[in-house]
């Protein structure tokens, strides 16, 4: 029996309307693949934090500056992967008037497709879902000092000189980038998936390739994950997690592995944080893992399976939305009228 069948057991068969207790935690870490770009007003976000856990260790106990990935930075790409699937399989259409057009973040998105029932929504006083996955500001695991470069790009004109008409342009810009192979250790959590919804999340997560902001041709990222767990409740943070490895790193005597070998480590790390946690859970490292990824691999290059999937997916977060969602008030009110007026007669 494949790794996938054998979890399915562990999923809901539909989406339920109140926490019911069930957690799939995705140990990941996402490693810069060039030059990305997390900045708010110019400059990268850092925060000061300790090192490691470890106050008995010189190292451990010092704080340093981290470069920090926030939460939206995140999360945001990863959601447009995947309604770009959504729409190359005409679940959902960009196209207004379409009965199935969803616009991201805005008072017209859907509230019934994958990404608007997963990820959540909030607008206005037209209702909100709240997101089933549940996502930190990610910190890097090496200090700031080392793992940042500030670049000076020229920005030509069409001609693809510096000057235009005769004038010099001032188009001169300073941008702090994140060098590669910087790593942030992660934890994405998903709260109650149905199977469906659980390859909808990972798939999105191995698929996303590009990360952080404006800039549209660097910010190439990899995420690496390491282990899954099935919790009945919430586990260790970023945070938690990122110094952890660094404990165990420092304990090697190198920060500067080759990442098979980080990955290994980070499997290790992720495996000792949740034995310390109070939660049941079922975990899947190493070959399982291994196994696993690649059966989703699969189903992502297999067109009919994919589309199976998604279809089923698309179905399940739409009866949701009929019955729990944004959409319920709307219904609520149309289905009382409908009593009145049957009433009346
Ligand atoms: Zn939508």
């Amino acid at each position: 029996m494949s790794v996938l069948e054998e979890l399915k057991p562990q999923f809901h068969s539909a989406f339920p309307r109140l926490a019911s207790g069930k957690y799939v935690h995705v140990f990941l870490v996402r490693h810069s693949q060039s030059f990305p770009v997390f900045q708010t007003d110019g400059v990268l976000n850092t925060a000061r934090t300790q090192a490691g856990l470890d106050s008995k260790d010189d190292k451990s106990r010092q704080s340093i500056n981290r470069l920090v990935m926030f939460k939206r930075k995140q999360v945001t790409p990863e959601r447009l992967v995947g309604r770009q699937l959504l729409r190359s399989l005409g679940l959902t259409s960009a196209v207004e008037g379409e009965v199935n057009f969803c616009e991201y973040n805005s008072q017209k998105s859907c509230k019934k497709c994958p990404d608007c029932i997963i990820y959540g929504f909030g607008v206005g006083d037209k209702g909100a879902e709240r997101s089933k996955v549940y996502s930190d500001s990610a910190f890097s695991l090496s200090p700031y000092e080392t793992s940042h470069r500030s670049f000076t790009f020229n920005a030509p004109s069409e001609n693809g000189t510096m000057s235009e008409k005769g004038e010099l342009r001032s188009s001169i810009n300073d941008l702090d980038h994140v060098l590669p192979e910087v790593m942030f250790p992660s934890v994405e959590t998903l709260r109650d998936p149905t199977f469906e919804g659980f390859i909808y999340v990972l798939g999105n997560l191995i698929r996303t390739r590009r990360y952080g902001g404006q800039e549209s041709r660097t910010g190439t990222m990899m995420n690496h994950i390491v282990g899954i767990a099935f919790c009945d409740g919430e586990v260790f943070s970023n945070l938690y997690f990122t110094q952890a490895l660094y404990d165990a790193l420092n304990a090697k005597g190198d920060i500067c592995v080759t990442i098979e070998d980080f990955r290994h480590e980070a499997a290790r790390v992720a495996k000792n944080c949740l034995k310390q946690e109070p939660v049941r859970s079922i975990t899947i490292f190493g070959a399982e893992l291994d196994a696993l990824l690649e059966e989703v691999t699969g189903i992502y290059q297999d067109e009919v399976k994919q589309r199976l999937i998604m279809t089923t997916l698309y179905q399940q977060t739409q009866i949701y939305s009929e019955s729990y969602g944004a959409i319920f008030p709307e219904k609520k009110k149309e289905e009382k009228k409908k009593a009145q007026q049957g009433s009346s007669i």
